[in-house]
């Protein structure tokens, strides 16, 4: 019989296990979708969209000139009467088509999100890809709800909405801004991020399947040009924006004195607030999920960990022995946990943040893994002795880098969480119900988990406080920024 040092030296080797791209159907160029069509750019370029796994190219994509924004958003004026003149309920049975679609091609999308973005295939495949058909699925039922949902009170969609997503979660954030856009009535213009068009070229694909009147979406790839051009056109009745804290307030300043709605959901620096009363082991799996789900290129992240004096030691070394066991490399690889950095601007980004974590005399540990030679790594790191002052426990990283603080009470633990700019997400470990409540009530943030972090439901609103944004994503809120509500009762 093993003993028992044999038995936890034991070490566990994963073999590869591959998703193949074989079935994926790439085109090797892709036009702008304006009318229900691919076209050439007018005024635009075209330029390769890469795997920053590999660095290699994987389709080229049409880039948008500021007469392709126009003509986009002049095709949606002219669809979008059409579209709200449809019942809800065959603008839902649009939506129900759509859902189905995505479901169908569920593994393709999968997979080029994971070659155009870096994430892992297993993130793409459970979370990102059936999330969006669940979010076309959540607002088909809502289109022919829309006067119940505002409390029976008429409503009109607004018209056209401009629509800008980063690239996070590429197809994700396209279906939270198009389906309640379309639900309600409205036609939309999407600009998908620089560095990640594909799988909304894809869901292009998708609508024309669908049969989705022309000109009712068009999507626009393009850099952050393209994005001024569209937010500037005079022509519009909405904006929705995801992205960072500083696009947003270029956007506020572009639209100032133009009356049209905006929703801007932003950055964050978001507390995981760790009691210690809490289960321990389940607290350090939920910190993983919360900082290193898709690399921590996510808005809500749990980049700032507050635990309390009592347990910290106990919980910093539980979870660095649960990093050490992350594993990075090929996002296609369904083993791997930890993908690539979506571009060399972020690398460097998160390199220089954490470069004056080091400077400002924060303890950084790194995990001793392997970064494959080619494409943009970046190992999971951990940084202790860290001041609220620093500017990786004030700033958004937006990489695989956890900052721990402590904190003895509970009312030092909401003030830490709450001194922020920011106010998106926030995580509390707990074993005792009345705290939790207690603490998320003081908590200024849109969303707070319980004993889990970066769970979402397309039932559930999603949105910021403070510099994180306004305006909610999701559920029946989500509809309300792409409506106007009378006063007069619904017939
Ligand atoms: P970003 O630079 O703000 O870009 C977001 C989108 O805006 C991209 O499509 C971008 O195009 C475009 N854009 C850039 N400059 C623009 C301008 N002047 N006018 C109009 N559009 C412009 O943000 P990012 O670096 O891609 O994404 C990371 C940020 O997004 C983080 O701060 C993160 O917290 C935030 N985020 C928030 C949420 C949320 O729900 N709250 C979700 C995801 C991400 P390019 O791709 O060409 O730059
Ligand atoms: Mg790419």
């Amino acid at each position: 019989m093993a003993t028992q040092e044999q038995r936890t030296s034991i070490s566990w080797d994963y073999a590869p296990a591959p998703e193949s791209p074989d079935h994926v159907r790439l085109r090797d160029s892709y036009g702008l979708f304006i009318e229900g069509e691919f076209r050439d750019p007018v005024d635009g370029t075209r330029v390769a969209s890469i795997n920053p796994a590999t660095e290699e190219p994987v389709a080229e994509v049409a880039f948008a000139g500021p007469d392709d924004v126009r003509r986009a958003v002049q095709a949606a004026r002219a669809a979008q009467p059409g579209w709200a003149a449809l019942s809800g309920l065959d603008r839902g049975k649009y939506l129900f088509r759509i859902a189905r679609l995505i479901q169908e091609r569920a593994r393709e999308l999968a997979v080029v999100e994971s070659m155009d973005g870096g994430k892992p295939i297993r993130e793409s495949r459970d979370v990102d890809v059936p999330l969006a058909a669940a979010h076309f699925f959540h607002y088909a039922g809502w289109a022919d709800k829309l006067s119940y949902a505002m409390g029976g009170r008429s409503v009109e969609p607004l018209g056209v909405a401009a629509q800008i997503v980063p690239w996070n979660f590429p197809l994700l954030m396209a279906a939270w801004k198009l389906a309640p856009a379309l639900a309600a009535g409205n036609a939309a213009v999407l600009k998908p991020a620089e560095t990640t068009p594909l799988t909304a070229l894809l869901l292009a694909e998708i609508l024309q399947e669908a049969e989705l009147p022309p000109g009712v979406v068009s999507i626009l790839p393009g850099d952050g040009t393209t994005g001024a051009a569209l937010v500037r056109e005079p022509d519009l009745d909405k904006v929705a924006f995801t992205g960072s804290t500083g696009v947003g307030k270029d956007i506020q300043a572009a639209l100032a004195g133009r009356r049209i709605p905006l929703t801007l959901e932003l950055g964050g620096k978001s507390a995981n607030i760790v009691f210690e009363d809490a289960a321990l082991d389940q607290a350090v799996e939920g910190i993983v999920n919360g900082i290193f789900f898709n690399q921590g290129h996510v808005c809500c992240a749990g980049s700032r960990l507050l635990i309390q004096e009592s347990v910290a030691d106990t919980v910093v070394s539980k979870l660095w022995s649960r990093m050490e066991r992350l594993r990075l490399g090929d996002p296609l690889d369904k083993n791997t946990d930890v993908g690539a950095i979506n571009s060399l601007e972020q690398l460097h980004r998160i390199e220089a943040l954490v470069a004056s974590g080091e400077e400002e005399g924060a303890v950084r540990r790194s995990v001793a893994c392997e970064l494959p030679s080619r494409g943009f790594w970046f190992a999971p790191t951990l940084f202790t002795d860290v001041a609220p002052a620093h500017r990786i426990a004030a700033e958004e990283i937006f990489g695989p880098v956890v900052s721990v603080l402590t904190f003895r009470t509970q009312a030092e633990a909401i003030e830490k969480a709450n001194s922020t700019p920011y106010g998106l997400a926030a995580g509390i470990w707990t074993d005792k119900g009345s705290k939790a409540f207690e603490v998320a009530a003081a908590l200024q943030t849109g969303v707070v988990w319980q004993n889990t972090y970066n769970k979402f439901d397309p039932s559930a609103a999603f949105g910021g406080y403070k510099e994180s944004g306004f305006g909610r994503e999701g559920g029946m809120a989500g509809l309300r920024p792409y409506l106007r509500v009378t006063n007069g009762t619904a017939p």
